[in-house]
């Protein structure tokens, strides 16, 4: 029996996730699956790790290197209507983990529920929100989370509760291989005041970054006390090129992807960068951007 016996009508073979990306790069994925609800999303994981085939998830790319080769493995993209569900009750707001962000926080902040604007303007879906504590010089999404349902690799569906979940700079101690849901506690507040503030953050960002290019957001990790892209910067490589790559010259921290850039240029940019910084601060930089 074949590992995809009954669940033929959610994979797909070959699936290119460049257009799935934010960088708009990489390879296609061996296997592709869109899970209709939980129950299935568990059974699918099951039959995934009975089978030895690696697991990824994907939300909305947007801190995501796909490398040229692709993905040997099993993709798993939460896009059906069922994992985006909002249920608000309250000050209380249960969300599936496919929900987009850029959406949520604008409903969220329409409704007089603050505690996500913070988060205003950043792209993502609240899953990958989550495994990476989105956050910003505002604020992150750590701190309005009340607690979070996952699957392990196995399948099994369980909740973590705020006491037990540590979110960090750009991390957090979510164990779980796939987010599914997340329960916020948010305050009521003036809509009108929510809406302003959040356009206000928004505007900020809008300012800061180079948004309108194809890019997965800042590319390091700030070291401790310091700022990533301002080292970028000091050591001159705003502007550096690996092939279609390019150091953005409005954000050293972002880089962007032109026209024929291939991810192998993106990730011997990010070498060359890695490489200049240490030499110069001695400054060992880590990479933010997921690479698969
Ligand atoms: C223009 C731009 C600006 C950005 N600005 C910021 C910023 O200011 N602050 C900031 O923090 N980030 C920023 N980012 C990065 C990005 O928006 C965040 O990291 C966001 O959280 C990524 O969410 P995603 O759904 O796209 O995740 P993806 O990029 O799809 O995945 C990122 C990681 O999360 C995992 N993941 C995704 N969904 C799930 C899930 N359901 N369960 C478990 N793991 C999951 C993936 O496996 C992967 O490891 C920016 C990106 C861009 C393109």
């Amino acid at each position: 029996m074949s590992w995809q016996n009954g669940f033929e009508s959610i994979i797909r073979e070959q699936v290119h996730l460049a257009p799935l990306t934010w960088f708009g790069l990489g390879g296609p994925a061996r296997y592709f699956i869109t899970p209709e609800n939980t129950a299935q999303l568990s059974a699918v994981m099951k039959r995934l790790h009975e089978s030895q085939i690696p697991v990824y998830v994907l939300g909305s790319g947007a801190n995501l290197l796909v490398r040229d080769e692709g993905v040997d493995g099993a993709v798993i993209h939460l896009s059906n209507p069922s994992f985006s569900q909002v249920n608000i009750d309250g000050r209380i707001a249960k969300v599936g983990a496919g929900a987009d962000m850029m959406h949520l926080v604008n409903t969220m902040c329409k409704t007089g529920l603050g505690g996500i604007e913070a988060v205003a303007g950043i792209p993502g879906t609240l899953g990958g929100h989550i495994r990476m504590n989105a956050g910003g010089a505002f604020g992150d999404i750590g701190s309005a989370v009340a607690s979070v349902t996952m699957l392990d690799g196995e399948g099994h569906l369980y909740t973590r509760s705020r006491d037990e979940l540590v979110f960090g700079y750009r991390h957090s101690n979510i164990t779980g291989k796939i987010v599914v849901e997340a329960v916020l506690e948010l305050r009521p507040e003036n809509p009108e005041q929510l809406t302003q503030r959040m356009k206000e953050i928004w505007v900020f960002k809008k300012n800061s970054q180079p948004m309108g290019e194809n890019s997965a957001g800042c590319t390091f990790k700030n070291p401790d006390g310091q700022s990533a892209g301002k080292l970028i910067d000091e050591a001159g490589l705003k502007g550096a090129t690996v092939g279609g790559a390019m150091v953005s010259r409005r954000h050293a921290n972002f880089i962007v992807a032109r026209d024929g850039t291939r991810s192998a240029d993106v990730l011997a940019l990010i070498a060359h960068v890695q490489e200049m910084v240490e030499s110069r601060f001695g400054v060992k930089l880590q990479t933010e951007v997921v690479i698969w």
